[in-house]
């Protein structure tokens, strides 16, 4: 059988297809029209695994653009493809922390893996991957070179929760010549922060794996471990965790 798990994210659109236990994977920005970009994902897909559009038995849609995909035979939401992909990924995992591009999650599973409850901030960009997106562009990096560009020892305090204010406390912060490493270590502490409180008040049980594209960033797992005081798993697939659910939720027809 061949499946296609689509993660329509608000960064990212991300695809899997599943065919006979092989995973090819592709990834795109998500841009403008979510419509367009998933077939594009489709249609990368279709050619890595050189299948013919007829083979795919369904194709399973996630993510906030999921409302556009009409390509997909069902739509999932995030917090039970994620809870999916986690448990094919890293079975033992109780606490599913997501941070992706405009939204971030705390997800409690039980025993089987199932989802017990979940809380979400999607109401403010702070603690989310467009906030790190808007920093790092305002410190003329790449959102993939912050992990790497921090200096712990040297953590400044980033006092503004909002992203505008927070951008002017950068420019102020550069201005009077601190470094950047000190800086972009703050930016991590902020939202590892922000997200550790939030995982705190629902709850948390170990161990915990970090999803999502910020999960890549060492940083923020780094802000992550220190502010929740336990340590957390990364998948090398962690920006894949929905696809993936959603490619095993069609493998398995529920
Ligand atoms: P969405 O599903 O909302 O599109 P993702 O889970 O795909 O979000 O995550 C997107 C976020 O991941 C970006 O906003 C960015 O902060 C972060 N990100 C993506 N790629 C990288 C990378 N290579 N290194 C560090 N952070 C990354």
């Amino acid at each position: 059988m061949v499946v296609i798990g689509v993660d329509i994210g608000s960064v990212a659109t991300k695809g899997i297809l599943i065919s006979d236990g092989i995973q090819h994977k592709t990834i795109f920005p998500t841009g403008w029209s979510p419509r367009d970009t998933s077939e594009a994902v489709i249609a990368q897909l279709l050619h890595l695994s050189g299948m013919e559009r007829q083979r795919v038995t369904r194709i399973f849609g996630t993510g906030y653009g999921r409302v556009a995909f009409d390509q997909a035979d069902k739509t999932i939401t995030e917090i039970k493809c994620h809870a999916r992909g986690i448990a094919e990924l890293l079975p033992e995992v109780r606490t599913i922390i997501d941070i992706g591009g405009q939204d971030s999650k705390v997800i409690r599973l039980g025993e089987r893996g199932q989802v017990v409850d979940f809380a979400m901030n999607d109401k403010c960009a702070a603690g989310t991957g467009r906030f790190l997106q808007v920093m790092a562009t305002t410190l003329g990096l790449d959102v993939s070179d912050l992990g790497s560009a921090e200096d712990p020892a040297q953590r400044l305090a980033i006092s503004s929760m909002c992203t505008v204010f927070a951008e002017s406390e950068i420019i102020g912060l550069m201005a009077k010549g601190n470094p950047k490493s000190g800086i972009v270590a703050g930016l991590h502490q902020s939202v590892g922060k922000r997200v550790a409180a939030m995982a705190k008040r629902l709850g948390i049980q170990e161990p915990i794996a970090f999803t999502g594209g910020v999960a890549i960033n060492q940083g923020v797992k780094r802000a992550l471990e220190e502010e929740l005081g336990s340590s957390v798993m990364v998948s090398e697939v962690c920006q894949y965790t929905g696809a993936l659910g959603a490619a095993l939720l069609a493998l398995e027809n529920v």
